[in-house]
């Protein structure tokens, strides 16, 4: 399957100097792909005439398609359609109809005001430019051929770009006759690392059809993704699936994961916490179905609250960021809610209060069930926000283990990461 190549350029001051994030070209890469180009870079430039030029021409030079965004507004700093007009090599000329368009949402939205010179510049396109529709701004997108490449500009403002892209995906089939929409197919992994994963899939990552990509998800999980034609994923895939079958996910995401498989086991499940303060329970609570399982949840912060609430002994919560607490905390979680599994974290999420014995980020999560307790401490860098979220992983991936344990009655370890497993 070859794939037309796709180049991204964005535009604006605001982007090349650090004050907004490029989240337009991280959308439209993601469109794109999906609706079968290959996108092969993605660039930002400020608002200078002769940069985007400079850059705009870079890109049209080694793709089938360039898609830009912003610079198409009313203001002095907006200047997409020159440079495109210049590089493409004709003059700007008014279209009527964009014109119209632009005038009639003044009408809409200002009923008695006249469009300024400014914004009748907006009606402006390259000779030979098609104008794509805006119906949430004014300003107009733009579809133009230069050569054997295709130039679409889009408006910066992300909410119309999102609108604009969905129009643009639909047009480019008639511009691109041999396209083929692939498949994509993504598998979720977990408990194992990004670097063990690729020296598992050694060479799967070569080639172009399908692209193999691996990344690294916000809430932990590892999701590996295959982009091709149908018969060639699902080739890949299967030889995928054979080598990670230990860390596969049923679901995309820890969370997702654990809640039906509990509820197709008939368990229920409840929290004990310190650190996260709820935020394991919020990562069970936000999947769908979750009221089958997980039934009431607990933070317990303050020594006191772990003792009164949980149980947890004298001597275990002296020492409140240890394997003792952690384990009791979740034991104690099970016995009071008569929840089938119980998940615990108690950590030092910081910044302040660390020692060389106790630093900052030192986290133990345990998990609970019929067959007894197993816990394990990490040491997470980072803010207190990064340490919590990663506890929230720690405490999320420590049950599934568990959970996935059971299933496979492999027993113990999955992960292939220290386990201390104790009968109860
Ligand atoms: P357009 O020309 O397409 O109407 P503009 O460039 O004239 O847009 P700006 O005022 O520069 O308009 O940007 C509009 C808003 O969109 C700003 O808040 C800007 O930060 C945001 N924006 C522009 N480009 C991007 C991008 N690539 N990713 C995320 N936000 C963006
Ligand atoms: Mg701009």
């Amino acid at each position: 399957m070859s794939r037309p190549r796709a180049r991204l350029l964005s535009i604006g001051d605001e982007l090349v100097n650090g004050r907004t994030v490029d989240t337009n070209a991280t959308h439209l890469a993601r469109c794109l792909t999906d609706a079968g180009f290959l996108v092969v870079g993605i660039a930002a430039v400020g608002d200078g005439h002769g940069a985007l030029a400079t850059a705009l021409t870079a890109a049209a030079d080694d793709a089938d398609l360039v898609v830009c965004t912003g610079g198409l507004g009313p203001t002095d700093d907006d200047r997409t359609r020159a440079a495109l007009a210049e590089v493409v090599g004709v003059s700007l000329v008014e279209d009527a109809g964009a014109w119209k368009a632009i005038r009639r949402r003044w009408a809409l939205l200002r009923p008695g005001q006249e469009p300024s010179p400014s914004n009748r510049r907006q009606a402006l396109v390259p000779t030979g430019a098609e104008v794509l529709a805006n119906d949430r701004g004014t300003a107009p997108g733009l579809l133009v051929r230069r050569a054997q490449t295709w130039i679409a500009c889009l408006p910066g403002v992300p909410h119309e770009m999102i609108a604009m892209a969905e129009r643009l995906i639909r047009i480019l089939p008639r511009r691109f006759p041999g396209l083929v929409v692939p498949r994509v197919a993504e598998l979720y992994l977990a408990g194992v690392g990004e670097s063990l994963v690729q020296e598992h899939l050694y060479g799967q990552f070569d080639g172009e059809d399908p692209q193999v990509g691996i990344t690294v998800s916000e809430s932990g999980h590892l999701v590996l993704r295959v982009v091709g034609a149908p018969a060639a994923v699902r080739a890949r895939l299967a030889i995928l699936r054979r080598k990670v079958r230990p860390w596969l996910l049923p679901a995309p995401g820890l969370a997702a994961s654990i809640i039906p498989t509990l509820a197709a086991r008939s368990l229920t499940i409840t929290t004990a916490e310190s650190c996260t303060v709820g935020l394991v329970a919020a990562a069970l609570g936000s999947v769908p179905g979750a009221s089958a399982v997980l039934h009431e949840a607990l933070v317990a912060y303050a020594p006191e609250a772990k003792r009164r609430r949980l149980g947890v002994a004298q001597a275990a919560v002296q020492e409140v960021v240890s394997q003792a607490c952690v384990e009791a905390m979740a034991r104690g979680a099970r016995r009071r809610t008569g929840a089938d599994v119980a998940v615990a974290t108690t950590g030092l999420a910081g910044p302040g209060g660390g020692s060389p014995d106790l630093p900052v980020g030192t986290v133990w999560v345990a998990v609970a069930d019929i067959h007894g307790v197993q816990s394990r401490s990490v040491r997470i860098d980072g803010s207190r926000a990064r340490v919590q979220s990663r506890a929230v992983t720690e405490a999320l991936l420590i049950t599934w283990e568990r959970l996935a344990a059971s299933r496979t009655a492999r027993g113990g370890i999955i992960a292939g990461k220290a386990v201390n497993d104790v009968p109860r």
